[in-house]
């Protein structure tokens, strides 16, 4: 019997893991809190969902899968090619927006059968707020970000402040943001700065036009974290939102942490045994999320540099054995030198479970958003080295207003080659964030944000109290 009191929400994520893996998080809450939820995939990205959607019955949740097609053959893209993570070049990159726009009567059969309270629906797929509306359902959007990037991506939009400027390489100052926050031409999305209109820009217009005539924008983030850029866009931009995170801390148990997205290459229990073996504090992690990657002489100049920073480390190559024979990347003897110091951990990580050892004492991140909140809620400082995206503009969050964090010195959006970091820079700021007075008081201010997420998702919290507004909304709404 169904129980009529209760809302059913539907959640449409992107088929990348940094938006698998928060929907399966949001999805998870919004159930732990008593709602129905079904998350729509398609079947080769089903395993990441799957283990929790099972899991969830035992633990009274009532979370639903729904499997969809991805027109793969359709967009000309190579066989059992249906996640971001596997777009190695600009070809597959565009064939796969490609794809997702022909997602649209599948999702609209899906509301059709489910006549949901309300659709989570990723910001790439614009289409979706229509598809909601015939059906009267509200289309909440889900961009995966910080408050800091919506506000510093709609400045960028408005403004324009990169056509005042004589070189890709003169810093510009964002206008009306709270804070001064510079960047250069070459840090900022393509999708912006392209004239005549590509396939990516006019994707960013739908974006931003459907967003505006979606219901609202769900956040995962927390008012401590950024307040002056959750009230900005709230009073400023006019938008209306919902902070509902750090949804990553809905998962309490190692057992949670562990199962969250894709299996680890590696076993947990040695990963744990092994950060056991050393001080609180001690290690460095090092790790770029599920989509950039580096040329090989990078690679190599980030073997030398983390060797000469004398700290211990976990670093994750996505590059496995097998794509690179000689592995040429790696300096000769590396492996042999730092053996009791180093881990190259080749292949996926157990990121949450890694990061919220005490051993661990500093991050090394790429600032995927997902990325730096699950640094933000372990409490450990970072060194930023964006490489594309909201990237860029997550790293001025860390350095510039939290000042959690130092910049590796990294200036240009290069999803696929990523290059021009020296072995110096990364010496010194894995050195600067482990070592020294600057180091302890950048961790004092880490471990206070790292409280402040604790407190803003518990009862009474900030990120509590939206969550429970967001559901009177859609109580409202449908009443
Ligand atoms: N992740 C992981 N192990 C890895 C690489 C990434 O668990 O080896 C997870 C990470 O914890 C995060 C997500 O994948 O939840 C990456 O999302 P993020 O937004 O940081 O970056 P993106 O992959 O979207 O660039």
């Amino acid at each position: 019997k169904p129980n009529m009191g209760q809302l059913h929400v539907v959640f449409f994520p992107l088929m990348a893991h940094g938006h698998m893996i928060p929907a399966l998080d949001m999805a998870k809450l919004f159930a732990s809190r008593g709602l129905k939820t079904t998350i729509i995939t398609t079947h080769l990205n089903a395993p990441v969902f799957s283990k929790t959607v099972e899991r969830s019955k035992s633990l009274g949740m009532e979370m639903g899968l729904r499997v969809i097609k991805f027109p793969t053959v359709e967009a000309g893209l190579p066989e059992g090619c249906e996640s971001a993570d596997q777009l190695t070049s600009d070809d597959l990159l565009s064939k796969f927006i490609q794809a997702l726009s022909m997602l649209e009567e599948q999702l609209e059969q899906v509301l059709q059968e489910c006549r949901p309270n309300c659709l989570v629906a990723d910001m790439f797929f614009p289409w979706a707020t229509d598809v909601a509306a015939k059906f009267d359902i509200p289309r909440l959007v889900f961009h995966g970000t910080s408050f800091f990037a919506l506000c510093a991506m709609e400045s960028l939009r408005i403004h324009k402040p990169y056509k005042n400027v004589s070189s890709d390489s003169e810093p510009f100052v964002l206008p009306d943001l709270p804070h001064e926050i510079k960047l250069i031409k070459k840090q900022v999305s393509e999708f912006l700065t392209e004239e005549p209109e590509t396939q990516f820009s006019k994707l960013s217009s739908q974006m931003s036009e459907s967003e505006l005539r979606s219901y609202g924008v769900v956040v995962n983030s927390f008012y401590e974290l950024e307040p002056d850029y959750a009230d900005h866009y709230r009073e400023v931009l006019k938008r209306k939102a919902w902070h509902i995170g750090p949804i990553l801390l809905c998962n309490r148990s190692a057992e949670d942490k562990a199962e969250r997205g894709k299996k680890a290459s590696v076993d947990e229990d040695d990963c744990l045994k092994w950060l056991d073996s050393k001080k609180p504090n001690s290690v460095l992690y090092v790790c770029f999320g599920s989509m950039a990657t580096f040329t090989t002489s990078q690679l190599y100049e980030m073997a030398m540099g983390l060797e000469a920073s004398e700290q211990q480390f976990i670093w994750v190559v996505r590059r496995g054995k097998e794509e690179e024979e000689e592995e040429k990347w790696l300096p000769g003897g590396f492996e042999e030198r730092v053996k009791d110091r180093g881990w190259i951990l080749r292949g996926w990580a157990p990121q949450v479970l890694i990061l919220n050892h005490e051993a661990v004492g500093g991050f090394v991140t790429h600032c995927g958003w997902n990325s730096t909140l699950e640094g933000v809620c372990a409490g450990v400082p970072m060194v930023t080295w964006p490489v594309f995206g909201e990237q860029f503009y997550n790293e001025k969050l860390i350095t510039d207003v939290l000042r959690t964090g130092v910049a590796i010195g990294s200036k240009e959006w290069n999803r696929l080659t990523s290059d021009g970091v020296k072995r110096e820079a990364i010496e010194n700021a894995a050195k600067q964030i482990m070592v020294g007075s600057e180091a302890a008081k950048g961790r004092a201010r880490a471990k206070e944000l790292k409280e402040k997420a604790r407190q803003a998702v518990e009862e009474g919290g900030s990120s509590y109290y939206d969550l429970n507004a967001l559901f009177e909304a859609l109580r409202s709404y449908r009443s």
